[in-house]
């Protein structure tokens, strides 16, 4: 009896793992449809779709390797197309195993959106929106014949912009962390906070309740947009508490206090890119930010480097290479190295 009882949930656990490798190949091969599709669309050169391609592939094949069940980067292709692909790709496939992603592919295609339509906020969305379409109102029937996502793992649902207003100007866009699953996101908050983000962004995501709150110049906004899958469109949102404490801006729509739960970790909003991206790309408002110590004093930007680099650093090493470990990631000896695409030859 016990012995058959073992065999059944033998049979019943490895039915569900095909089942998770199932969604994540869907949500891959879903995903890298509609990118190209974006990319012929939008008459991409072809050195950008050579240099965009690279690092969606890298990261896909990254998430795909470290998912449990893990999921092969041919996989996310019809038999016809692989050999193509391992000709051309030859970085993105040797190094999805011991390089790290710096972005998600949902913030990928961001970046491609954005600089395409050079910022223009309407015009960003209203390509999102179709795009979105495309990858959630995509959907394929499950074991059971129920519906699901076929983009189930790869696409975020928040979208921020910030600015600073009067002058209505240096635009700056960001995505909320769209791996599901929680390593995977655990992961991509780490490698973003340790490689990724402006330190200043980095540190007070890792102060998680005890931070004071990063301190923007005066002007500075964020406007957030959630997308809606019921009417295809994005709803403005205002920014959670974690985002209302973290980030000293003017939020639109206002905070508002509501009883909902908030399970998300610090650092998965999409606002944390947004106001990284706005700190790379601009110098004043960079040397400009600030916190505040216990005794209200202020903290300037090089100190709170230091202390990120202090305090933080080496506990967020550790943190990735344990994620990493026990998922066939192979770490080099001389640390954690970021994936960068190769030139265009
Ligand atoms: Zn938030």
């Amino acid at each position: 009896m016990e012995a058959e009882k073992r065999q059944r949930k033998k049979m019943s656990m490895a039915k569900h793992k095909n089942y998770l490798r199932q969604i994540i190949k869907a949500s891959g091969t879903a995903f890298l449809d509609v990118f190209q599709k974006l990319l012929e669309e939008t008459n991409a050169t072809k050195d950008e779709v050579f240099q965009y391609l690279q690092r969606v592939y890298h990261a896909i094949f990254f998430f795909g390797h470290i998912n449990n069940p893990q999921v092969n980067p041919r996989d996310f292709f019809p038999a016809n197309a692989w050999n193509n692909i391992q000709d051309t790709f030859q970085k993105p496939l040797a190094e999805y195993k011991t390089h790290l992603p710096s972005q998600t592919p949902y913030s990928i295609l961001l970046e491609y959106i954005t600089e395409f339509y050079d910022g223009k906020k309407e015009s960003i969305l209203e390509e999102l929106e179709k795009r979105n379409k495309e990858l959630l109102v995509n959907f394929y029937k499950d074991e059971k014949n129920q519906l699901q996502p076929k983009n189930f793992a790869l696409s975020a649902t928040v979208i921020s912009h910030s600015c600073v207003s009067n002058p209505y100007s240096a635009n700056a866009y960001g995505a909320s962390i769209a791996y599901k699953g929680t390593v995977p996101r655990q992961l991509m908050i780490a490698i973003s906070a340790l490689l990724v983000w402006d330190k200043v962004i980095s540190y007070e995501v890792r102060c998680k309740e005890s931070g004071r709150g990063i301190q923007f110049p005066h002007g500075v906004c964020g406007y957030s947009y959630k997308f809606n899958t019921s009417n295809n469109k994005y709803k403005p949102t205002p920014p959670c508490t974690k985002c209302y404490t973290s980030y000293i801006i003017k939020f639109d729509p206002k905070f508002v206090k509501t009883n909902k739960q908030e399970d998300w970790p610090h650092g998965n909003c999409a606002e944390t890119e947004s106001l990284s991206n706005l700190l790379r790309h601009n110098e004043n408002i960079r040397n400009a930010v600030h916190t505040y110590d216990d005794n209200n004093e202020i903290v300037d930007r090089a100190t709170i480097i230091k202390r990120f680099a202090d305090e933080h650093e080496d506990e967020l090493q550790k943190e990735i290479r344990s994620l990493l470990e026990p998922r066939r990631f192979y770490i080099n000896q001389n640390g954690l190295e970021l994936f960068t695409p190769a030139a265009f030859a």
